[in-house]
């Protein structure tokens, strides 16, 4: 028995590595950061390989070990080479975010020492620091002290849990379901319907609110929806509003939406995954007044506060619902039943054990402070505006509205032939290009090209390489019989 153990356990000592392979495993890592980092401006945003990283497949999972320079290899080729480059300032698409550095060595000290972030019993150092962070943004947002929350793993599990705790706090039963009415913006984030679907409510009336000129939510409809609904003897449950739409980058109405919310006691949910950090921002407080007085919340730090992915945080005015929704106790869980001093995250979120995410947070915000986050927000926002002045000094430029945030809207109408398909053409082209990355979308069913400035490594040289490549791909195609002037 004893001899059998130790064998096992000979080969089991391989998990551990010893200084020597630490020390190698530190430094073959860290040079693949910096050279990353280093090489960030020479790199592609977008790259398309000839396999997009099929070659992960080539080395099988198995009994035989690989040298870490030859793991490295493969992650270089197939792995951060093809596709976007989300790090890079040169991505321009979707919602981007970046991925600050210090971040990455809390992540790295989180896995060392796998602290255990779930339960206060486990990790009471751990938790408060979560909910240290989670009460930070709570008063950044304008909540009470009645507010709770969760560190997620991103924007749609928040939402998610928001649709939850708000089914909990109208005590909505399944019988309910089909008389309920659920309101949305015609931009919501499909996150948002793909929740109401996991939830189990998929069921509810859905109203889409429609959109004013500038793509926000039109309050005089949602008055006279919820209105009619209540005179036939609909349940009006539920509104999202938007502090930052993907699509477009409007903000709603945030503080009209709470005074109807208010008045028909409606759930009042804001997905904020996009905008929410924009009110550490002086300039936008007032733009996005009203926050404060929803019920629920969600925000993404991976996104408006350029944490690496994996970062979302869920907020919620009274903590009751979530806790009554989220809370759960197991016979095998009753050591940690008398360690009550703090709400645990197991409570509040549908996980049990997590990524202790809370560091990845704390740690840049006690590094650095909050100004230069702050900074980076104001600086993309003008960004945005630069952008949105200069591009209409490209002839034959059509934009959408002003920016709220830091999305702008933008098609090219050609001398002649169809805009849509020049447009396509022109994403095409810059997307071959790759050193930077926009994408399209379809408004008003036209083809529409977007710039969405988020990553905190976008600056002015960015945007004038990007107006740079545009009227390059613009004089490009423009030789082409097809679109050429007759
Ligand atoms: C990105 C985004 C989401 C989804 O968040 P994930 O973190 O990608 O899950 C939801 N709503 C809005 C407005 C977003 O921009």
């Amino acid at each position: 028995m004893r001899e059998k153990i130790a064998a096992f356990a000979q080969v089991a000592r391989q998990l551990e590595p010893d200084r020597e392979t630490f020390n190698e495993l530190l430094r073959q890592s860290s040079q693949y950061a910096r050279h990353f980092l280093e090489n960030l401006d020479n790199f592609p945003t977008y790259q398309e390989t000839a396999d997009n990283g099929i070659g992960i497949y080539e080395a099988p999972v198995s009994d035989h070990p690989m040298p870490l320079e030859k793991a490295l290899k493969l992650l270089w080729e197939n792995v951060t080479r093809p596709g976007i480059n989300p790090a890079s300032g040169g991505h321009l698409g979707y919602i981007p975010g970046g991925g600050i550095v210090h971040s990455a060595f809390a992540d790295f000290l989180a896995a060392i020492t796998n602290e255990y972030a779930g339960v206060f019993f486990a990790g009471p150092g751990a938790v408060r620091m979560e909910n240290h962070i989670l009460r930070w943004l709570a008063d950044i947002v304008g909540y009470p002290q009645s507010a709770a929350g969760n560190l997620t793993s991103g924007g749609s599990i928040s939402n998610l849990i928001g649709i939850v705790t708000a089914r909990e706090a109208h005590d909505l039963k399944a019988a309910d379901f089909t008389n309920t009415v659920v309101y949305l913006s015609e931009q919501v984030h499909h996150c948002v319907n793909k929740a109401l679907r996991i939830a189990g409510l998929k069921e509810c009336i859905i109203r889409y609110v429609p959109l004013d000129e500038h793509y926000r939510l039109r309050t005089d409809k949602l008055a006279e929806m919820i209105k009619a609904d209540k005179a036939a003897g609909k349940n009006p449950w539920l509104v999202v509003a938007s502090a930052g739409t993907t699509d477009t980058g409007a903000i709603d109405p945030l503080d009209e939406i709470a005074d109807i919310a208010e008045e028909h006691n409606i759930w009042y949910h804001i997905d904020a995954a996009y905008g929410g950090f924009f009110v550490l921002c002086e300039e936008m407080k007032d733009r996005l007044r009203g926050m404060e007085r929803s019920d629920s919340i969600a925000l993404d730090p991976h996104k408006s506060l350029f944490l690496p992915y994996g970062s979302g945080v869920f907020l919620v005015r009274d903590r009751q619902p979530l806790l009554s929704s989220h809370h759960y106790m197991a016979n095998y869980m009753q050591d940690i039943a008398d360690a009550r001093d703090e709400l645990s995250p197991a409570d509040l979120s549908p996980e049990l054990t997590k990524h202790f995410r809370g560091l990845r947070i704390w740690l840049p915000l006690m590094l650095l402070g909050v100004e230069p986050f702050r900074a980076a927000l104001s600086e993309k926002r003008l960004l945005a505006e630069y952008f949105y002045e200069e591009i209409q000094k490209i002839n034959g430029f059509v934009v959408g509205p002003y920016p709220d945030l830091t999305v702008i809207t933008y098609r090219y109408i050609p001398p002649k032939g169809d805009p849509d398909e020049f447009n396509r053409q022109l994403v095409r082209e810059i997307h071959k290009d790759g050193r930077i990355f926009i994408s399209s979308t379809m408004l008003d069913g036209h083809f529409t090209l977007r710039l969405a400035v988020l990553v905190f490594r976008t600056h002015i040289e960015t945007i004038d390489l990007t107006l740079e490549i545009i009227r390059e791909k613009i004089a490009l195609l423009l030789k082409q019989p097809e679109w050429a002037e007759r």
